[in-house]
């Protein structure tokens, strides 16, 4: 059995001092809540230069909030202006990395290649990679629903062993912030081809522990069907993460 994971993905959004209040703030809605993270994972992916800040909260208090960066270099050190390495993350303590998100693909050219390096990169430091993987509606029309994100994740997958802790996100790039979630039959038939892409490339023991999360217009009023889902373990949350009512509301979702 895998434990469901809810993550926010806070893109370009909250500086340090915001992260602090945030995440507090969150620490005491768990609390309240009764929250138990050995019934649901709950990460924050915050911009870089709120890492070490959040660090220290979560480490001082002992939250029960994981967390990670957006991005992560494909190297681990070098003439590469403006990159971060996974080795970096690592002495943060971060758990998580999201690599591959369809932000970064579009709008900084990030190739399957690239992501493939980066997906190594943070394995080889025991960060886990959240490896982001969807279609456009162009794509969805010319070549179905999972043709695109599966050719995404074999390729991710590509030069990473079986012995591998990773997270894969199904996000459909026509889903995330248009308002227009895919259904929750389209992200258990998405999410059960990639499974199998797991099973074939990293074999049937991380296939079966690997958590399958989907991304795209997440909301408390929708999370409960995605959940239902069987290949489904959780969800990649953009901008309801930013509204603490909200992304509680989310992490609470009855099934
Ligand atoms: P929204 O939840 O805002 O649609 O964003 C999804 C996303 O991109 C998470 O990585």
């Amino acid at each position: 059995t895998r434990t469901p994971l809810i993550a926010g993905n806070w893109k370009l959004n909250l500086d340090h001092l915001q992260a602090i209040a945030f995440v507090q703030k969150l620490a005491w809605s768990l609390s309240d809540a009764k929250h138990d993270p050995s019934t649901v994972e709950v990460a924050v992916f915050p911009p870089f230069t709120d890492i070490r800040s959040v660090q220290t909260l979560v480490a001082a208090d002992k939250l029960p909030i994981a967390y990670g960066a957006q991005d992560v270099s494909e190297h681990e050190s070098g003439a590469y202006t403006g990159e971060i390495s996974a080795t970096f993350l690592r002495a943060l303590e971060c758990g998580y990395v999201i690599v591959g998100h369809s932000e970064r693909r579009t709008l900084h050219n990030e190739t399957d290649e690239q992501i493939a390096g980066k997906v190594a990169a943070a394995v080889a430091q025991n960060v886990v990679p959240v490896i982001c993987v969807g279609e456009t509606s162009d794509d969805l029309e010319k070549h179905g629903p999972s043709a695109v994100p599966v050719a995404q994740l074999k390729v991710a997958l590509s030069k990473i062993s079986s012995t591998a802790d990773i997270v894969v996100a199904y996000e459909p790039v026509w889903a995330i912030g248009s308002g227009q979630a895919a259904t929750p039959e389209q992200a258990e038939n998405v999410a059960a081809a990639l499974r199998e892409v797991i099973r074939e490339t990293l074999g049937d023991d991380v296939a079966q522990k690997t958590r399958i999360l989907y991304g795209g217009s997440v909301k408390a009023n929708n999370i409960a069907g995605f959940m239902r889902e069987p290949n489904v373990d959780g969800a990649l949350v953009g901008g309801a993460s930013l509204d603490l009512n909200e992304f509680s509301s989310i992490v609470r979702y009855q099934k």
